[in-house]
């Protein structure tokens, strides 16, 4: 029987450059120009054989009739994109004190070295510990979040202790990260930090100037304390023992190539354009330091050109938001990018034992229980994990962030890519369940992707290359 091509199950989107992009259900995409997408839709058969073969591989094109094979080849697909959910937390937050020396606008939850009530008690440490060897994953990251942990080493180090001397019997594959300022970090400190193999990961927002109005303690010298700390992280550590972080203000719209800029300079081979969140006191700051989801966008794409630009010059450094959509859109496996999980990875994926004794299911959600929306609490420290998985609030995010439930995302051809935020929904509505074109998750990402679907149309093959391996899961993955 001569073979008819059938359009298969597909949704598409105009791009702004007037060329519209198709996915298919096993998130495979194509471009086509308007007169090639009314022939697409109008008389397949028409197109030439080759793009023919090129949107049959991608399964937009297809027999008629039931094809078990092609059935589970796509269900294998979905599958390995969403295996980092079904896996078992994986990313483990660990946050034993609120106490930070600096007071940044922006900052949702940090308290004065002299607040001494938000710390963790040994014995929640201790708790969190073992919840974490009840996760089924082999490989596990813990990570330890502030205020600045630093300031409460001997709290860090009891933890690092006391997981290393379980994993004994356990033996899981076990990765530290101290997220940090690093103006308290010592060489002692640091013979610690290389025994047990620590990573650290600190905050540079850009150049000095920008840095220090960003963060503010009484020395102004926030920004040189920093690149200290960096300095002594490296000789001690090692080059890529330290990595860092930014986030975007209204201050930082204007010059988003200095800010890349300082990176290079630094000798980061990663930079994240992250947007402000809009969580708990961040958000009563708003006005201040806020902007619109498009002057995010100019922002973003002036320093991804930037960030591109240095690659072509022989300086390898990546871009994380990029990576992170890159391996969304180009890679069979996920790397586990927990906002972006459909289910959410947050509550499921990573877990995060608070110091006020609670475990939450996002770095976010402890956030806005600071401001007074507790609602995301899924239980008490030391309760089994297995109770706080199947929680009131860990099915709930699940519910709501799973595209097929959500009537904006079945339609969205991205839908394979991302799914809704409840977290953010409730941040910014006070309910997890709220259209999910309304929410800035939601915008952001949409344009977001248009962008780098726009960008891979028009690649050449160097560039291409260089999206291909930003794709892989070891650079996409940074939660
Ligand atoms: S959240 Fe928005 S961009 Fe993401 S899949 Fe849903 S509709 Fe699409």
């Amino acid at each position: 029987m001569p073979y008819i091509p059938q359009l298969q199950p597909f949704q598409a989107r105009s791009l702004a450059d007037g060329f519209i992009v198709a996915t298919s259900r096993s998130g495979d995409f194509a471009f086509f120009s308007p007169s090639e997408f009314d022939q697409f839709q109008s008389a397949p058969a028409t197109l030439p054989l080759e793009f023919q073969a090129e949107l049959r591989a991608r399964f937009l094109l297809g027999d008629t009739g039931p094809h078990p094979g092609t059935k589970r080849l796509i269900t294998s697909r979905i599958a390995a994109k969403r295996e980092t959910v079904l896996k078992g937390p994986a990313l483990h937050i660990i946050v034993p004190t609120l106490q930070c020396a600096h007071s940044c606008q922006y900052c949702q939850v940090s308290r004065s070295l002299q607040d001494q009530g938000h710390t963790m008690s040994i014995t929640d440490i201790e708790a969190a510990c073992d919840t974490i060897f009840e996760s089924a994953s082999q490989t596990l990251t813990v990570e330890f979040q502030g205020g600045d942990p630093l300031i409460r080493f001997d709290l860090v180090k009891h933890a690092v202790l006391h997981l290393q001397r379980r994993n004994l019997s356990e033996q899981r594959r076990i990765r530290f990260v101290v997220a940090s300022t690093l103006h308290q970090l010592d060489p002692d400190m640091c013979t610690f930090f290389k025994e047990y193999n620590v990573y650290l990961s600190t905050s540079i927002d850009g150049p000095r100037d920008l840095h220090n109005r960003n963060r503010p303690i009484p020395g102004r010298d926030s920004y040189e304390r920093t690149v200290k700390g960096i300095e002594l992280a490296r000789e001690l550590l090692g080059h890529d023992a330290v990595a860092a972080l930014m986030t975007t203000t209204s201050s930082s719209l204007a010059d988003p190539e200095a800010i890349v800029d300082e990176y290079v300079r630094l000798g980061f081979k990663d930079i994240f354009l992250r947007p402000l969140s809009s969580y708990g006191f961040a958000k009563r700051n708003q006005i201040l330091l806020g902007y619109s989801v498009q002057k995010f966008f100019d922002f973003y794409q002036r320093g991804l050109k930037r960030v591109l630009h240095w690659n072509s010059h022989g300086v390898e450094i990546r871009e994380v938001y990029a990576c992170i959509l890159l391996n969304k859109m180009l890679s069979t496996f996920d790397a586990g990018y927990v906002d972006l999980q459909s289910p959410t990875g947050a509550g499921s994926s990573v877990l995060v034992y608070n110091y006020d004794g609670y475990v939450y299911p996002s770095d976010e959600a402890r956030m806005l229980a600071e401001t007074g929306d507790k609602s995301l609490r899924m239980g008490r420290i030391g309760e089994p994990l297995e109770n706080l998985l199947q929680s009131a609030v860990a099915r709930s995010l699940a519910v709501a962030s799973t595209v097929e439930n959500a009537e904006g995302c079945c339609d969205c051809p991205y839908n394979k890519f991302c799914g809704p935020n409840p977290v953010d929904a409730q941040a910014q509505f006070g309910t997890l369940f709220i259209p999910v074109e309304n929410t800035e998750h939601c915008q952001r990402h949409k344009g977001l992707f248009d962008a780098m679907f726009m960008e891979i149309r028009t690649a050449d093959e160097d560039l291409l290359d260089l999206f291909y391996q930003w794709a892989r899961p070891a650079a996409g993955v940074r939660d």
